[in-house]
């Protein structure tokens, strides 16, 4: 997901065009955890959201989350990522987890777990999110970071 989601922001800039680093350090969803708030019914998105999915509001506040939550469901992912040029470039080796996260706010979010055994990982467990190096290298030998979770 934390790959699909890298893919949709960079198809934001055109085929080829490089991504200035200064545009992912502006990134707060990547580092701090900042999503949404619905200044009408308060609810809550991560990562920001245009409008509100709840009551369609336009008028919405920055919100940080907090980073900690449970983990709702996981998977092991144990086949190498493969995507041409990408499997050098991402800082994880296989078998590496994936988990849907609960946060304590209520928004799930879709990220690696990392410094964990596969057998320490359970639905239900409490994980806090840390910010790690995602990428490095490639075309543009930009080091990418962004939010991982650990078990808490
Ligand atoms: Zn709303």
């Amino acid at each position: 997901m934390l790959a699909a989601q890298e893919q949709q922001r960079s198809s934001t800039f055109s085929e080829g065009e490089k991504v200035p680093a200064r545009t992912w350090r502006n990134m707060p969803s990547f580092y701090n955890l900042t999503g949404s708030r619905c200044n009408g019914c308060s609810h809550l998105e991560f990562p920001k959201a245009a409008a509100c999915r709840k009551c369609g509001s336009q008028d919405l506040s920055e919100h940080s989350f907090s980073g900690t939550g449970k983990i709702e469901t996981y998977t092991i992912i144990r086949q190498p990522f493969n995507e041409e040029g990408m499997a050098e470039q991402l800082v994880c080796s296989s078998p590496y987890a994936i988990a849907i996260v609960r946060l304590d706010e209520g928004p799930m979010i879709t990220a690696q777990l990392a410094d964990c055994e596969a057998g320490e990982i359970a639905i239900g467990k409490p994980v806090k999110a840390v910010l790690r190096k995602i990428s490095e290298g490639g075309d543009d030998g930009l080091i990418r970071y962004g939010y991982k979770f650990v078990l808490a």
